[in-house]
């Protein structure tokens, strides 16, 4: 018998760098360097680098992260802000956060990221912008959004939560749009250990309001200018996040070379992939496939010991929470049914070659 395949295990990450690691805490131990401070402004610099902006700003976590975004952006009460409807709730959280109003649209029945062609008939009087997402890390058609943005005078931000190092047309994600918005929860492809986010910007005055939002409103201690936020990066965060971000591009090499292997040895007609378009480079955040039968073929996996999950089995439109904006079954029929039929296999830069060839084998053998 082989051994469990976990869908992610980052226990193995800290394994091996566990003196990098522990000596980063250490310092920002010593230092008494907590809340903000040297170690989180030290990763902001070194991540906007690792962008190619002028400017990141480190905050507690990725739905912060897009709060934040919409806000320097602009978006408030009353405004519309076209998301996608196959993505992780948290992209439309930093719309509803505002007061404004997230506006579904499908994705494409190939790429499963947003369809930049519907784009244009969900635009009305009070559309401000559209928030992409590179969802699984495959970059969504930025170009697609870009036209229909200027076409409308409105913006494009990028939700880059899944998608750290992918590009686009061979630019970094994150350096594309108005502003672009990273998360670093556990399991992402930068992550901290604990919370994290990022938002990354060209824009100076977006910069500075973000800082001062995140801060609790104030430029000056003790003088808030606006009713402001607690969203300030963890010293230890920060620390910890520097240690991955040196890893991050051997990271990013060894998940891609997982998911060129799926891509090329998976061959059964049983399971659909998702399509990677010439012009992007996906760095597999999530190996995401389709199988008609979804619950049967997880539990077939399970059964052999290897574990899958899905991501994610109710879209945003559909969502509880969304009752309210009157969505209906088949208005994103391609987000349904990806929801219905989606399964992620088992990928994380940490996992074995017998591993990778053991889920790619039971994939073949399904019937
Ligand atoms: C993880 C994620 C978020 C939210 O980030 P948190 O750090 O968990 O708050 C937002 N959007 C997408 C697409 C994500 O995957």
């Amino acid at each position: 018998m082989s051994a469990h395949i976990k869908r992610i295990d980052l226990t193995r990450d800290y394994a091996a760098h566990q003196a990098e690691y522990r000596e980063a805490i250490e310092r920002v131990c010593q230092d008494a360097a907590f809340s903000g401070g040297k170690y989180a402004d030290a990763f902001d610099r070194e991540f906007a680098d690792y962008v190619g902006v002028p400017y990141a700003c480190g905050v507690n976590n990725g739905t912060s992260a897009l709060h934040l975004a919409m806000l320097a952006l602009g978006v408030g009460p009353g405004d519309e802000v076209i998301v996608p409807a196959n993505t992780y709730i948290a992209t439309a959280w930093g719309v509803s956060y505002t007061g404004a109003i997230p506006v579904f649209a499908d994705c494409t029945p190939d790429t499963w990221e947003l369809d930049t062609d519907l784009l244009e008939a969900r635009i009305t009087s009070r559309t401000k912008g559209i928030l992409g997402v590179h969802l699984y890390g495959q970059p969504f058609d930025y170009a697609g959004a870009r036209e229909v943005a200027d076409r409308h005078g409105l913006f494009v931000a990028e939700d880059c939560a899944q998608a750290h190092g992918a590009k686009f047309e061979g630019k970094n994600v994150g350096s594309l749009g108005d502003i672009a918005c990273f998360s670093f929860y556990p399991g992402k492809n930068l992550y901290a250990f604990g919370e994290g986010g990022s938002v990354t910007c060209k824009e100076e005055s977006y910069y500075r309001h973000m800082t001062r939002l995140k801060n609790q409103g104030c430029d000056v201690t003790y003088y808030h200018d606006e009713i402001g936020y607690n969203y300030r990066l963890e010293g230890l965060q920060g620390a910890v996040l520097s240690v991955g971000l040196k890893l991050l591009p051997q990271w990013t090499r060894r998940r891609q070379e997982i998911g060129r292997r799926y891509i090329r040895e998976i061959a059964n007609p049983l399971i659909q992939m998702q399509a990677h378009p010439q012009n992007t480079e996906t760095v597999f955040h999530l190996f995401v496939i389709q199988v008609e039968e979804r619950d049967r073929f997880i539990q077939y996996m399970a059964d052999a010991d290897v574990e899958c999950n899905r991501h994610y089995p109710v879209p945003c439109h559909l969502q509880k929470a969304y009752a309210h904006l009157g969505y209906r079954k088949g208005d994103c029929p391609n987000a349904e049914r990806l929801a219905k039929r989606c399964v992620t296999l088992p990928l994380f830069p940490e996992m074995r070659e017998d591993e990778v060839d053991r889920v790619i084998e039971l994939c073949n053998e399904f019937r």
